[in-house]
């Protein structure tokens, strides 16, 4: 632990959380919005779809500040089929048809591997992987898109670096 500080954002949800059982699937998403947008504002979007309020975990934005959305032991709004077991990891911006900005790709690593020491068995994905896993070929999406989704394998193995699990991309 301890590799990032988690700006804290004190957001209030519209009703109680329930909280996971099991943290299975550490998953990546891109947030599909035109510009750098943070944890507060995606709040109030998902809000305004009903939600209890923002569906990831954590927004990372394009200068690598990473901000708290729900707390990290509830159960988050983001991937259909897996949010009973798995933590939301947003990166601001639009990963399909933008690079991610390299202090994004800085952070990503070291909160994953911050992720894995509470939980070492948990496989880190992308949100388009979620339909496969849960059977659930009509949550197919793009995201994290393509320009992050891409560098998956590089930061699983960096990852592994990281906590000196030298064996880690063999199995995964
Ligand atoms: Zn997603």
């Amino acid at each position: 632990m301890g590799r990032v500080i988690v700006i804290e954002t004190d957001l209030d949800f519209a009703r109680s959380l329930s909280y996971r059982g099991e943290t299975d699937y550490l998953i990546v998403h891109h947030e599909d919005s035109a510009g750098d947008v943070g944890a507060a504002t995606v709040h109030l979007q998902h809000l305004n779809l009903g939600w209890a309020g923002i569906g990831y975990h954590y927004v990372i934005r394009f200068d690598g500040t990473i901000e708290r959305g729900r707390p990290r032991d509830a159960i988050g709004a983001h991937a259909q089929g897996l949010n009973y077991c798995s933590i939301g990891i947003a990166f601001s911006g639009n990963c399909q048809d933008n690079e991610p900005t390299e202090e994004q790709l800085e952070v990503l690593p070291k909160l994953l591997a911050d992720l894995k020491d509470n939980w070492p068995d948990a496989q880190i994905i992308g949100h388009r992987d979620v339909a496969d896993i849960a059977e659930n070929p009509s949550s197919a999406t793009d995201c994290p898109g393509v320009k992050l989704y891409d560098r998956l394998p590089d930061i699983i193995e960096q990852v592994a670096i990281m906590r000196g699990d030298c064996n880690e991309s063999i199995r995964s």
